[in-house]
C-alpha cells in the first residue's frame, strides 16, 4: 500500500488518516508556510482540471482554534473565516473587532433559536437546510437590516449522520426562498462521506455538480447557483477535481484538531 502522505497519483489522495498530524501553525511563518502549501495543491488541482486558479477560493476554517490563530489568519491575509457553531464565531467576531475588514462564515447546522446571533454578526451562511431556519433567519435580518449569502447544504452521501436536504428536495425548497429576500442564494455545499477511498468520496461531489447543473437553469430572479462548496483538509483536490468553487480547509491550514471530527460534528441523532 502506498503513504497518502505521499501518494503516487496525487490527483486521487485522500488524507484522512492524516487525523492528529497535520503540521502546527504556532508562527505567522508556519502559518504562511501551510497557507502556501494548500494554495500550491489548489493551484495543482486546477491545472489537472483545466480550471483557473481564480475560479476556488479558500475559505480558512478557524474552529476550534484560539483567537491567536485567528490573529495570524488574518495577519497572513485571511479576510473571511469559516466557523461551524454559532456561538464560538459570534464569540471570536466580538473578540476581533479591532480587525477591520474581518468577516465570518457559518458553516455548520443552525437552530432557529440561534438565528439571531447569526443575523447579527455572519457574511456568509452555508449550511441552509430548512424553512423553518430560512424563517427565522429572514426575521432577524429584517430587523437587523442586513442580508446574508447562503449555500444549501446537501446531503450527498446519504449517510443519517449528515445534515443537508437529500438531492431530491432541492428543487422544491429553491422554489420556496423567494419568500426570504434577505436571503442571497449562491449555491449549494456538501460534506462527503469520511472514507479513505476516492472511489466513495467522489460521487458525493459530482453528485452536487451536478445536481447545480440541472438546477441553475430555473433559479428564480436574483438568486444564483453559482457556488459549488465542497472539500476540506482531507479531499479538498478531489472536490476541485469535481468543480468546488469553494474549499472549506481548516487542519490543512491551522494544524490538527485535538479531538476527532465525531466530536465537533454533532450528528442529527445526537
Ligand atoms: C471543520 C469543517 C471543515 C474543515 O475540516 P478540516 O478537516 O479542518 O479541513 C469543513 N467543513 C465543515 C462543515 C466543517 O465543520
Amino acid at each position: 500500500m502506498s503513504d497518502p502522505q505521499f501518494p503516487e497519483d496525487e490527483s486521487t489522495a485522500i488524507r484522512h488518516d492524516m487525523h492528529g498530524r497535520w503540521p502546527a501553525a504556532a508562527s505567522l511563518d508556519e502559518f504562511r508556510a501551510n497557507l502556501a502549501a494548500v494554495h500550491r495543491r489548489i493551484a495543482a488541482a486546477c491545472e489537472r482540471a483545466g480550471r483557473p486558479a481564480s475560479s476556488v477560493r479558500l475559505l480558512p476554517v478557524s474552529k476550534t482554534k484560539p483567537e491567536s490563530s485567528i490573529r495570524l489568519a488574518y495577519a497572513a491575509g485571511c479576510c473571511l473565516l469559516g466557523e461551524n457553531k454559532p456561538q464560538e464565531a459570534c464569540h471570536k467576531w466580538e473578540a476581533t473587532q479591532d480587525l477591520s475588514g474581518l468577516q465570518w462564515s457559518v458553516i455548520g447546522h443552525l437552530q432557529t433559536n440561534k438565528a439571531k446571533l447569526v443575523a447579527r454578526f455572519a457574511a456568509e451562511f452555508q449550511a441552509l437546510d430548512s424553512l423553518r431556519v430560512a424563517q427565522a433567519l429572514e426575521r432577524r435580518l429584517q430587523q437587523e437590516g442586513r442580508g446574508l449569502d447562503v449555500f444549501v447544504q446537501v446531503n450527498t452521501s446519504g449517510e443519517a449522520s449528515k445534515y443537508g436536504l437529500a438531492p431530491e428536495e432541492v428543487a422544491p425548497f429553491l422554489r420556496q426562498l423567494h419568500a426570504y429576500p434577505a436571503l442571497r442564494l449562491r449555491g449549494l455545499m456538501t460534506l462527503a462521506v469520511f472514507s479513505p477511498d476516492p472511489a466513495r468520496v467522489r460521487p458525493c461531489f459530482s453528485l452536487l455538480r451536478n445536481l447545480r447543473e440541472r438546477l441553475r437553469q430555473d433559479v428564480p430572479a436574483g438568486a444564483q447557483l453559482d457556488e459549488l462548496s465542497m472539500g476540506m483538509s482531507g479531499d479538498y483536490e478531489i472536490a476541485i477535481e469535481e468543480g468546488a468553487t469553494v474549499v472549506r480547509v481548516g487542519q490543512a491550514l491551522f494544524g490538527a484538531r485535538a479531538l476527532p471530527d465525531s466530536h465537533y460534528w454533532p450528528s442529527p441523532d445526537n
